[in-house]
């Protein structure tokens, strides 16, 4: 694939090279082939990003929102119009299948669809103070510069789920990409170029050393929010650290979800969702099931045919359209990965299907199933981030919920049941940001995605998305004497 875009950083509206000259290879996973050299942003490049997303802040707060909503929505539309570069830059650099990549440039596109439908909506209000003695007034106004820093799972979505909120409530950002997939990043950049994004507005400065860039800005007086998405363990250090200035944090942190399948479910449908639920993304998603809890009466029933399922699956390179898995992100992935079977087996585990590492080139894990694990075992309390579906079984409601609770995480749990009651009692009971009932998936830009616990802080997507770039101002009035 050749390029198209530009591979240098862009600040203040400007392409141009990393101060010091350096580039940095990006890497296809599913053979360790260069695709390309980016440039490598130094700590100076990332204080000019901040000094021009500072310089851009008030113009761009004082623009009209219905003028940053249709930027919102000519990048909307510039994105769906290039969505098969986009698919093709994820694929390449990330590894995921062409239709998922394609399915992740759906979602992505979207956030930029509904924030451009939230620019106009931003409110306030107004009340009698309960003695009617003076008038509150309630306004919002943009926080000011924010910097973002994205994993490399979802190299657009991650990214515009951010912006673009950012961009609607009148916010100027720098996005910091990971560095194993920052070429969909430099693509959006030129969209949200294309679009109309004033210079200054969003910088994006990828960078190999993605502390000694980030650090400085974090502990300046100019930056005033930072949204993290990526590791539980990243995510506590960068907390600490804008401690200093009392940063705003929103944190999209690690998960071990809870897969729970209840002895009412409708048992085909669970193995469908358990299969969406696991292997989307091949595993490497913070809202991937990392449990699968079975109830005992149907569990081998369940095993069975989720096994067989996991082992219809094609790896490959994610162009290929026989692809169906593609590879993880990198080795060092790949080995944890390895390690938690290893481990699992070792404690006492049975693996069903899968369970070795292939022969050949590129970072592939094949899907794989393991039963009888025991409740002690590290892969139940480890983030997997790969195709691996570990199952225990459960005796009784309580004793799901009880186990499903049993992590310091809280991003996302899936429940299968046909019962009601059982699930508001589940939405009630289970320490989660989000459930998904009788569905694998439930990322949807018009909802609220985040976690509790050490998952996060702060929300994305919905109503509640916008609310992370806003600050509210409270101005007391004096009550309206009698008239004259
Ligand atoms: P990671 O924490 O290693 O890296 C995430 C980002 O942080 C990258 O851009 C990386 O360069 C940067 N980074 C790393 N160390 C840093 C430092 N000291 N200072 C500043 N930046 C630093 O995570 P990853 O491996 O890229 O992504 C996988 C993780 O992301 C998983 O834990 C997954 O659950 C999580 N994730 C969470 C969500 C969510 O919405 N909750 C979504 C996707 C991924």
């Amino acid at each position: 694939m050749s390029l198209t875009f530009r591979t240098d950083l862009f600040i203040g509206g400007q392409w141009r090279p990393a101060s010091n000259g350096a580039r940095f290879p990006v890497l296809d996973p599913a053979n360790g082939e260069v695709i390309e050299q980016v440039a490598d942003a130094s700590p100076e490049d990332g204080q000019d990003a901040l000094r021009a997303a500072d310089a851009a802040q008030r113009e761009w707060a004082a623009t009209a929102p219905r003028v940053r909503a249709e930027i919102l929505r000519r990048a909307f539309e510039i994105v769906t119009a290039r969505a098969d570069e986009f698919a093709e830059t994820i694929t390449r650099e990330m590894g995921k299948p062409l239709a998922e990549a394609r399915a992740e440039v759906k979602y992505g596109a979207e956030f930029l669809r509904w924030f451009s439908e939230e620019a106009p909506r931003i409110s306030g209000r107004y009340s009698t103070a309960p003695d009617a003695g003076s008038r509150l007034l309630v306004l919002r106004r943009p926080v000011g510069p924010c910097l973002f820093i994205t994993p490399w799972n979802f190299p657009l979505a991650m990214a515009t789920r951010k912006i673009a909120p950012a961009l609607a409530a009148g916010c100027t950002s720098i996005l910091k990409p990971a560095a194993q997939t920052p070429l969909t990043a430099l693509l959006f950049a030129e969209v949200l170029q294309q679009a109309g994004v004033p210079a200054g507005v969003v910088n994006v400065i990828p960078t190999q050393q993605a502390g000694a860039v980030t650090g400085p800005l974090i502990g300046s007086d100019k930056l005033r929010k930072l949204s993290f998405t990526g590791s539980t363990a990243v995510g506590k250090q960068l907390i600490k650290s804008a401690a200093d200035q009392v940063l705003r944090v929103s944190m999209e942190l690690g998960g071990n979800a809870p897969f729970i399948v209840f002895e009412d479910a409708d048992l085909d449908a669970a193995v469908e969702g358990a299969l969406v639920a696991k292997l989307r993304n091949g595993g490497e998603a913070c809202v991937a099931a990392n449990r699968i809890l079975v109830h005992e009466s149907v569990a081998e029933r369940f095993s069975t045919a989720l096994t067989e399922r996991m082992g219809k699956n094609v790896a490959g390179h994610g162009l290929d359209t026989r692809t169906t898995i593609g590879p993880l992100i990198d080795k060092g992935t790949r080995d944890k990965v390895n390690d938690l079977v290893v481990e699992a087996v070792a404690d006492g585990a049975t693996v069903t299907v899968g369970g070795t590492v292939p022969d050949g080139e590129g970072w592939f894990y094949p899907p794989t199933v393991l039963v009888d694990v025991p409740s002690t075992s590290r892969i139940l309390k480890e983030e997997i981030f790969g195709p691996v579906a570990p199952i225990i079984t459960f005796s009784s409601e309580q004793e799901a919920v009880d186990l499903a609770n049993a992590t310091e995480y809280g991003l996302v749990c899936f429940a299968y049941t046909r019962d009601l009651d059982r699930t508001l009692r589940l939405a009630e009971s289970l320490e989660t940001g989000m459930l998904g009932i009788n569905t694998g998936i439930v990322s949807n830009p018009a909802a609220p995605f985040g976690g509790v616990k050490q998952s996060g802080i702060g929300r994305e997507g919905g109503f509640e998305g916008i609310d992370e770039y806003l600050e509210t101002v409270y101005v007391g009035i004096a009550g309206p004497s009698a008239p004259k």
